[in-house]
């Protein structure tokens, strides 16, 4: 049987996204059920809409 690595585990309902965090600069996770994103530093919430809308503005 083929062994797949799914990143997307069943237990961590959490995607860590490509995007840092507007106010400390962590890491981002993608809570992909409800489009937000939390910090793992500081536990900011932000809409994944604001967070792409930011860093398109930023580059
Ligand atoms: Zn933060």
């Amino acid at each position: 049987m083929a062994d797949f690595d799914n990143p997307y585990a069943e237990e961590s309902p959490f995607a860590r996204a490509h995007f840092d965090c507007m106010e400390c600069g962590g890491k981002l996770w993608e809570y992909a059920i409800q489009g937000q994103m939390v910090c793992e530093d500081c536990r900011s919430v932000f809409a994944s809409q604001d967070v792409f809308d930011a860093q398109i503005e930023a580059h």
